[in-house]
């Protein structure tokens, strides 16, 4: 490699440059407003000599130009590039109004949808562009207003709440203070009023008891029954009845069931 390198640099005695007809590049004539830069394509596009579909970010070496043109004092770049096909020169230039870029000669520019939608204000002069931007500051300033509207009322409403709780709280406290000052005189009364209550509740309780027995006793004719024990002429029974052993709570074995008489399977007779 740095052999080759010496060697390209080999001047003979006899060389002229004067006999070279070629200029190098860097020393061909061109305006300061051209430069050789590196970029990457800001979009799709398609070549119209050949077809050739160019990607957004392919990277190209670009001559970088500065236009005349100027959107505000911004000024306007064009590129040329050269299709990778076949080598056909592509233009494009900045945009700055639209932050964007224009293709001019050469290629196509992809079909995005989205720029489709966009709102047209290319066409808007300088009468309609004052005239929106007043209408929206109204729309700002109402919008405001209205938020300040509605933060009043709410306020109002805050305050109106708090008046009907404490009014409520008030009224809770005089009546507690009312009870509790009737408590504090006529706690004795109170009790004994108590007292007579339950009494009652008693007395009433006991007279229902009563009533269910007398009813129980009677029979449908509204006869009463006569206790058995009473019955002087059949003492035998009665005596049966009084040696009858007290009931019992020993646990007592019951004879087993067969196994089957629950699931409701019957034993064949035996034919023998
Ligand atoms: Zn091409």
């Amino acid at each position: 490699m740095s052999e080759r390198k010496v060697l390209t640099k080999y001047y003979p005695p006899d060389f002229d440059p004067s006999a070279i007809k070629r200029v190098p590049k860097h020393l061909r004539p061109s305006g300061p407003k051209l430069q050789t830069v590196r970029l990457m394509a800001p979009f799709s596009m398609r070549c119209e000599r050949c077809g050739e579909y160019i990607y957004k970010g392919r990277k190209f070496n670009a001559r970088k130009e500065t236009t005349d043109e100027k959107y505000l004092t911004i000024p306007i770049y064009r590129f040329y590039i050269r299709c990778t096909r076949c080598s056909g020169e592509i233009t494009f230039k900045t945009d700055p109004k639209n932050m964007d870029y224009v293709c001019e000669r050469g290629a196509k520019r992809n079909f995005e949808p989205w720029r489709e939608n966009k709102p047209d204000n290319q066409h808007e002069t300088e009468e309609e562009i004052l005239n929106r931007l007043e209408r929206e500051e109204n729309e700002e300033r109402e919008q405001m207003e209205r938020d300040k509207m509605a933060e009043l009322e709410e306020k109002m409403l805050d305050s109106k709440r708090e008046m009907a709780i404490a009014d409520a709280l008030d009224e809770i406290r005089t009546r507690n203070a009312r009870i509790e000052r009737s408590e504090a005189r006529g706690e004795e009364v109170a009790l004994s009023h108590v007292r007579d209550e339950a009494e009652e509740a008693r007395r009433r309780e006991e007279q229902e008891d009563e009533e269910a027995a007398r009813r129980a006793f009677m029979t449908a004719a509204g006869e009463k029954v006569k206790r058995l024990v009473d019955d002087e002429a059949d003492g035998g029974t009665a005596a049966a009845k009084e040696t009858a052993p007290p009931p019992s709570f020993a646990r007592v074995k019951k004879p087993k069931k067969p196994f089957d008489a629950g699931l409701g399977i019957k034993k064949k007779p035996s034919l023998v």
